[in-house]
This record gives structure tokens, C-alpha cells and sequence, in this order.
């Protein structure tokens, strides 16, 4: 007999059926039993009545794998629209130890620490699982607007041998005789594809040596990277970057129907016209509503970050808002200058729901201004030659974006840690599991 997913038995009542999966939970009622038993596409209920099978079933415990024939019965009540009876039981695998952590409740009553600890079995928790097959769906409905609009996905290296943008976070590797380091971004990669593909994008692995452990930063992250060629200006990349996140959304919203309803929380609103201001702009607007004068700051604080995304959501019914114009002195050596006002940039900050996302900018594409640029940071043209090659030998008005990858799922499902969106995080305390 063929093995049927729980999602396709509703197409076999009345007949004799095989289903596999894990022991998500036993109900000893005395006479009747009930086994839950989960596969990849939900939770199926069989109702063991037969004192053999009570037999067999006595010391299985939870997660043990399970291989039940059985007969496929109409269940209105259950949410898979049937259930299975009679079922005879094969046991492929015998888990004899109960579990370190509860996974078939409703809500996981452990803290953070516990469920990171124990996270291969954590994982399987529906509750836990969901969040990761939304944020897969949302690496695919990326993959597929950008694959629509004419981008190619291409593999950046993680080993580099020199920093990109000077700086303290790196992480430093023995390289056979020499000295490497883990890459902090795809930035200069991808820059260098436009060169080659025009439009690119990849899902790619960051390395940052963040000393604190905030609930926003992990050592080891993914970014969304996207660069485009042949701009107007900043504002194409702009609204390319607002096109992505309201289509992964609207992905997420048609394909993740029941893992949004165990989550149970709202997707971000994300309207046609999406609020974009100045970073002073947005500084007066805190001072004017909430009366907090950060007026003159070079960035925004994560207090800023809150404060203005309750502002907008107020004023004009959005989670998602686009800060503008980072200080010169504050943006990475290769961000393109406002010709109206050097002391700006033609840079972007992406926040939602008060947290930054996104970061990114039109580049600098000319040779000369570029290593002036560079020296301009304190950095040397020398330690850039591979990449000052690309700009040497043309390239168009360009520019781009990196998004962080858990961080947008943790504003996505209004996660509280992006610990809980990363499946296996790294920070300064945790390398393991
Ligand atoms: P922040 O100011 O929040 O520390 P950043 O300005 O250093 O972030 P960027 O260098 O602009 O971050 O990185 C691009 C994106 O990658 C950020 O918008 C964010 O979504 C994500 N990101 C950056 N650092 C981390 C980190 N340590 N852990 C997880 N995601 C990160």
C-alpha cells in the first residue's frame, strides 16, 4: 500500500489506508485511545479500540515513529475532515525516553534559552515548525519576484580576504598561512555582478562579531542581497524594495493559511502607498508628536525606530516605512552623495513594525569619485583594486539593497526574538546546537 499524507486522506474515505509519521500524542481514555499522529502536512487522530493495539501502544512514547494502516472515516469535526479507525500499528521507531520539552501544546511553556537548547526536538512543534515554513515561503515568493523582474540569483563567497567596510565585527579565520575573514555582507559581489547581469540577487550568509546580545542581532545571519543596473535614481531600488516585501506577503497570506492560524498573529499592513520621508523628517515628526528631540542625531536609535513606526501606523495605517538621507559621515564609503546636499546621502533604511530591516542606497559608480570616497573613510584604494576594476571599466548609475532574512521574518510574525526566526542561532553565548 502507498503511504497518503494526512492532507490527502479526505480523497480516501471509506477505504483502507496507510499513513506514517510521528507520535504527536497519546489519549489513554480507558477503552477508547486516540493517537495524534503528525506528518509534514498536519496531524491525523486515530481511534484505537482493539486490546491488542492498547497493548502495543502501552510504553511508545511521544515522537516514536508510526506506521498505522486503517480505515478512513469522514470526521467533520477534525480539521483534516476525517479521522482513522481499527488502525493496526507497525512501530518503525521506539522513543523510550520522554521528551526534555512539551511540543504538543498549544503554546511552549519554556523559555528561550530551553527551546534553543533542545531545538531539533523544539522544532517539531507545530507552533515552533510554522514560523519556519513561512519564512521558506518567503525565501521562494523572493526568489520569484525577483526572478520575474529580470534579476539572476547568483552565490557570493563567505570567505574573504579582507574586511569591506573596515570595522571591528569581523570575525577573524586562520586561512592555511594567512589570515581571512568571514564576510560581513555580499556588498561588493553583488556590486560586481551588475557589471555581468545587470539585476542580481542572492540569499546569502553575513558574519558580524555583535558583542551584546540583543533580541535583534545574531553573529551568523542571512540577507536578502539585491543590486540593479541602469537606475534613474535611489527611488527605483526603493520601490522594487517595497514590491518584494507587499509580494511576500500576499504570498505568504495565500500559501501559509494554516500555519498563520497556530500562529495566530496578523501579517503587517502594507498599503498601496507606502509613507517615505528624510531621516530629519522623520526626527521633527517625533519631536513634534511625541516630544522627544533627537533632532540632529546621525541615525535613528531603536527608540526612534519604534517611535516612528507608531506615528505612521497612526497617521496613515502602514507597518512598513522608508527613512531616506543617512549622514555622509555615517554610510558606507561606496553610498552615492545627494548632488543637491554632499553632506547627505541617496540612502535608504527600511523599518517595520520599529525595527529596521532593510538598508540600502545608490551606489557611487564612477572610478574616481569611488576612491576618493574610500580614502575619504580612512580606508586604502589598495585593499579595493579587485573590485575599483568593475568601476574602472564602466558601470551604470546602480544601486541596491540588503535585507535581513530573519529579521524579516521576526517583524512578519511579530516575534519578540530573532532567536525564534533563525533555526539554529548563532550569538556571543550560543555556537551550538
Ligand atoms: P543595525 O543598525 O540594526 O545593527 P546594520 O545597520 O548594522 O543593522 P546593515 O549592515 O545595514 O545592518 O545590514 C543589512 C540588514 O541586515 C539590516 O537591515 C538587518 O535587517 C540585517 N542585520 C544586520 N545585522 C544583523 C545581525 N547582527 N543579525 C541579524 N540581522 C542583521
Amino acid at each position: 500500500m502507498k503511504r497518503l499524507y494526512s492532507n490527502e486522506l479526505k480523497e480516501h474515505i471509506g477505504e483502507e489506508v496507510l499513513i506514517q509519521g510521528f507520535l504527536f500524542q497519546k489519549r489513554i481514555m480507558g477503552n477508547i485511545n486516540f493517537l495524534l499522529i503528525r506528518d509534514k502536512f498536519g496531524i491525523v487522530q486515530c481511534v484505537v479500540k482493539d486490546k491488542d493495539q492498547i497493548e502495543i501502544l502501552k510504553d511508545v512514547m511521544d515522537e516514536s515513529v508510526l506506521e498505522i494502516t486503517g480505515n478512513c472515516v469522514e470526521e467533520k469535526r477534525s480539521s483534516i475532515g476525517v479521522e482513522i479507525h481499527n488502525p493496526k500499528v507497525n512501530i518503525i521507531s521506539k522513543v523510550k525516553y520522554p521528551l526534555n520539552i512539551e511540543i504538543n501544546k498549544p503554546i511552549i511553556n519554556a523559555n528561550i534559552d530551553t527551546i534553543l537548547d533542545n531545538r531539533a526536538i523544539s522544532l517539531r512543534s507545530p507552533l515552533i515548525r510554522s514560523v519556519f515554513n513561512i519564512q521558506a515561503q518567503m525565501a521562494k515568493a523572493f526568489r520569484e519576484f525577483a526572478d520575474k523582474n529580470g534579476s539572476k540569483e547568483i552565490f557570493i563567497p563567505t570567505i574573504v580576504g579582507s574586511a569591506t567596510e573596515g570595522g571591528s565585527e569581523l570575525f577573524e579565520i586562520k586561512y592555511y598561512d594567512k589570515k581571512a575573514y568571514l564576510g560581513q555582507s555580499g556588498q561588493l559581489y553583488k556590486q560586481m555582478m551588475v557589471g555581468v547581469f545587470e539585476r542580481v540577487y542572492a540569499i546569502s550568509h553575513s558574519y558580524r562579531a555583535e558583542k551584546f546580545g540583543t533580541s535583534r542581532h545574531t553573529s551568523e545571519f542571512i540577507q536578502y542581497e539585491f543590486e540593479m543596473g541602469f537606475i534613474k535614481d535611489y527611488m527605483d531600488v526603493i520601490n522594487f524594495g517595497i514590491d518584494i516585501i507587499r509580494y511576500i506577503k500576499d504570498s505568504v497570506e495565500k500559501e501559509n493559511i494554516e500555519d498563520l492560524k497556530i500562529i495566530n498573529k496578523e501579517l503587517p499592513l502594507i498599503p498601496k502607498n507606502i509613507p517615505i520621508m528624510k531621516l530629519k523628517e522623520a526626527q521633527d515628526l517625533i519631536f513634534e508628536k511625541e516630544n522627544i528631540d533627537h533632532r540632529g542625531e546621525k541615525d535613528l536609535s531603536p527608540e526612534d525606530e519604534k517611535l516612528i513606526s507608531k506615528i505612521i501606523k497612526d497617521l496613515y495605517k502602514s507597518d512598513l516605512v522608508v527613512i531616506t538621507h543617512y549622514p555622509t559621515s555615517k554610510r558606507p564609503f561606496y553610498t552615492m552623495p545627494d548632488p543637491q546636499n554632499p553632506e547627505e546621502t541617496l540612502s535608504f533604511d527600511f523599518i517595520l513594525r520599529g525595527l529596521e530591516i532593510l538598508t540600502g542606497s545608490q551606489r557611487i559608480h564612477e572610478y574616481e569619485q569611488l576612491i576618493l570616497a574610500i580614502e575619504k573613510k580612512g580606508l586604502d584604494p589598495k585593499n579595493y583594486e579587485d573590485y575599483l576594476e568593475i568601476f574602472k571599466y564602466g558601470m551604470p548609475h546602480e544601486g541596491g539593497f540588503g535585507m535581513g532574512f530573519e529579521r524579516l521574518t521576526q517583524q512578519f510574525l511579530s516575534l519578540s526574538n530573532i532567536r525564534e526566526a533563525t533555526l539554529f542561532p548563532r550569538d556571543v553565548k550560543r555556537i551550538t546546537p
